[in-house]
């Protein structure tokens, strides 16, 4: 099906057929309805699928860009990913003017991080192990959160990452909405889905 049928500002629209997305791929038409009416999902896609649209589309529908605080939080396993992430983002976010989506990853000097937070972001993308060491020394504000994404959420587990990914999820608002990407459908990603979800369509394609 085309983006066109989708409820997207018009912009949003405009600015695909520019990159040349025309139609969905599956796993955007599978779940793309679903995120843009406000719910929780869990949809089961590898790296390819175009699963970083099918959350981020999502969340730049709802942005409020005078809001320079934090709206949606990413998590990725890899530096890698949420590089490859927030690139895609700021591709898929170009009708924005000045959207800020910043990167924050271990491995990097956290200084320049806490700078750029002063500076505001509207989307944050990090490895939880960083995200976590601003949560602790207070650099990042999760008050304003409205969506939160666990992006290869099998992975992030097997890294042995569930206390930071549960302590991050648990500091922001309890009316969220929550989407868990994962390639495969484990029990601690179960386990995750019933802690964090509220009644959530699950997507497989
Ligand atoms: P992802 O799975 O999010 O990493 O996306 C994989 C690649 O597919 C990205 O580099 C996008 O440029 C591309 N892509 C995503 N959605 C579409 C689409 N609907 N039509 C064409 N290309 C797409």
């Amino acid at each position: 099906a085309a983006f066109s049928t989708l409820p997207l500002q018009a912009e949003i629209i405009n600015n695909l057929a520019t990159l040349g997305y025309e139609q969905m791929t599956p796993i955007q038409a599978a779940s793309l309805p679903h995120v843009l009416a406000g719910k929780d999902v869990t949809a089961k896609a590898r790296t390819g699928s175009g699963k970083t649209a099918a959350f981020m589309l999502g969340v730049l529908n709802q942005l409020e860009t005078r809001d320079f605080e934090p709206q949606s939080l990413v998590l990725c396993p890899t530096r890698e990913l949420a590089t490859q992430v927030a690139e895609e983002s700021r591709k898929l976010a170009r009708f924005i003017p000045n959207v800020k989506v910043l990167t924050l990853c271990g491995g990097m000097p956290i200084g320049p991080q806490i700078g750029s937070l002063e500076h505001g972001a509207h989307i944050v993308v990090g490895t939880p192990g960083r995200i976590s060491d601003h949560i602790r020394k207070g650099t990042l504000s999760l008050r304003n959160i409205r969506t939160v994404v666990l992006d290869e959420a099998d992975r992030m587990l097997d890294m042995g990452f569930v206390d930071e990914i549960s302590d991050i999820v648990s500091h922001t608002p309890p009316a969220r909405q929550t989407l868990f990407f994962s390639a495969t459908y484990p029990d601690n990603v179960q386990a995750l889905v019933e802690r964090f979800q509220r009644e959530p369509e699950f997507v497989t394609i």
